[in-house]
């Protein structure tokens, strides 16, 4: 494996989307201290940049953060150099799909229930999506990782972020589900009405 390779930073400001917006990156981590997904990434934000930098190919498209980005947006509205996170890291992950590279089971696993629960409810149901990737592997597994995300159970519900009873589809779903529809068939390559 090559753990080093000079040209990937000129790699990914000529052919991710919003590649060449990493020059502004100042390193200063506001964009890691404020990401809600911090703890599961292998590596934050500002870490995926410094590895482009310093030129680390495999590490950053095999990343699982760049494919774990949920576009809440927030260090979008805190980078102090206004660059467009998300967008980098979402132009990183359609990289790295078109590369060849496999998100990784447990992160695939986390994506396909979040699209699914945006579509059917327009919404997150904070019980609901762990509860399904928990146990995708298994009772014990289940088991396992809901104890030790325990904490973070009690504190979202303390915040009334999560709800005992099931979350209820949004207003308007049905023309979300379109807009969602649409930007599907233009990923595919299909053409915008
Ligand atoms: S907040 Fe902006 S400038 Fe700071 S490390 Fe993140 S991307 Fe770079
Ligand atoms: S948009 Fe993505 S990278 Fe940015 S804070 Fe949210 S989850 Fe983290």
């Amino acid at each position: 494996m090559a753990a080093y390779e000079p040209s990937f930073s000129q790699e990914v400001f000529g052919n991710v989307d919003f590649g060449e917006e990493i020059k502004m990156c100042m390193q200063c981590g506001v964009c890691a201290g404020s990401c809600p997904l911090r703890d599961h990434m292998d590596y934050p934000p500002r870490q995926i940049f410094s590895l482009i930098r310093a030129g680390k190919r495999e590490e950053v498209l095999s990343s699982n953060a760049i494919m774990l980005c949920t576009s809440c947006y927030t260090c979008v509205v805190k980078c102090p150099r206004n660059i467009p996170v998300m967008d980098v890291m979402h132009g990183l992950a359609h990289y790295a799909l078109k590369q060849g590279y496999v998100p990784r089971k447990d992160t695939a696993n986390f994506g396909r229930e979040f699209w699914n629960q945006v579509y059917k409810l327009g919404r997150i149901d904070e019980k609901d999506l762990p509860r399904r990737v928990f146990f995708a592997d298994g009772l014990v597994n289940g088991i396992k990782s809901t104890l030790n995300f325990m904490d973070v159970g009690i504190k979202l519900f303390l915040h009334g972020r999560m709800k005992l009873l099931p979350e209820k589809k949004i207003k308007g779903i049905q023309s979300l589900r379109k807009m969602i529809d649409k930007a599907e068939k233009m990923g595919k390559g299909g053409a915008a009405a």
